[in-house]
């Protein structure tokens, strides 16, 4: 079997970044990643809000580059699905395709993926009008009139945050009340730009090179409406891809991985970093910073022992 120091499991920031510092730490690392190297930003078309880059750069564009220079320090990435992972007292097996690996430390950075609404035009109008990020794209849609769907923390706030430069702000949510907090739900009350439509849910979405109009169902008559808007930020919630570790790590209620600020998780020798983890700021700039931080946990962890 083939031992390693680390195994990285996921390619996004997180997991690349974690994969740059241990490969010059000169430990012995492997990434697996099941899809694209660069993670859920190779979807983006515009990153306005990692440093570094004043005009901005494609989400595709900045995984490479991210790729590109951990692979020149010498890490092992390899396209393959984590199927199972075992503890071995000091060590762990790492279970993928054909094969089982032996690692000292694993760095968990599989992330989470956004809940779709799984409606007619989603897919298709994805990065032309349809949004998973009000603060990625927010901007895009200065001075238009946009809907957030949602009634969570996520999407209270993305109205807050997209009020700051949209005309008008509209909360389409399935209920009749929100589910985000007091002091979140006070403020988008008080703010006149953001209009709530209530216990409608999205029925479709509509346009050929760009998002032209919502469809919406109100789930209490079945009458349908429609909204002419330019942008729709889609805020029902994140599925953290984290079923693998279900009853071997500690977990919280959604599924998110617990650490502390070293990024060690319930389990010694296991590390998180990025949207897996609990309380991620979800941002390219922090699953960095938790992707380095995992790093260098890991190599203190395996110089102690
Ligand atoms: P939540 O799961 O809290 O909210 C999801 C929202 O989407 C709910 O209002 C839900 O409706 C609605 N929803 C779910 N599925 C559908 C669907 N298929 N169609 C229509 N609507 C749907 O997710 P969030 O991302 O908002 O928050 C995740 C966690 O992160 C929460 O614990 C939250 O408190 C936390 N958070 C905290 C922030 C803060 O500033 N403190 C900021 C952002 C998130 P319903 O209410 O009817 O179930």
């Amino acid at each position: 079997m083939k031992e390693y120091e680390v195994v990285i499991i996921g390619g996004g920031p997180a997991g690349l970044t974690a994969g740059l510092y241990a490969a010059r730490f000169g430990l012995k690392t492997i990434l697996l990643e099941r899809g694209l190297f660069g993670g859920q930003i190779v979807n983006a078309n515009e990153v306005h809000n990692y440093p570094g880059f004043p005009n901005g750069v494609s989400g595709m564009d900045l995984g490479q580059l991210m790729y590109d220079q951990t692979v020149k320090f010498g890490l092992q990435a390899e396209t393959a699905e984590v199927t199972g992972i075992k503890s071995n007292g000091n060590s762990f097996e790492i279970i993928f395709d054909e094969e089982t690996i032996s690692t000292k430390t694993v760095i968990i950075a599989t992330g989470s993926n956004y809940r779709k609404m799984g409606v007619d035009g989603e897919a298709k109008l994805n990065g032309r009008g349809v949004s998973y990020c009000a603060t990625c794209d927010g901007f895009l849609f200065k001075n238009k009139d946009v809907a957030v769907i949602g009634g969570g923390d996520t999407a209270v706030t993305d109205a807050l945050e997209l009020s700051q430069h949209c005309k008008t702000v509209y909360v389409i949510h399935r209920r009749d009340q929100l589910r985000a907090c007091e002091a979140v739900q006070r403020a988008a009350f008080s703010n006149e730009r953001i209009k709530f439509i209530w216990n409608s849910v999205v029925d479709s979405l509509e346009g050929q090179e760009k998002l032209d109009n919502v469809f919406i169902k109100d789930v209490k008559t079945g009458g349908t409406s429609s909204l002419s808007v330019s942008g729709v930020f889609v805020a029902i919630g994140l599925i953290p891809n984290s079923d693998l570790f279900k009853g071997f790590l500690d977990l919280d209620k959604a599924g998110n991985i617990v650490s502390n600020e070293m990024m060690h998780t319930s389990v010694p020798g296991i590390f998180t970093a990025g949207d897996i983890r609990k309380n991620s700021a979800r941002q390219v700039a922090t699953a960095v910073g938790d992707g380095a931080t995992a790093a260098k946990a890991a190599f203190s962890y395996l110089k102690e022992r």
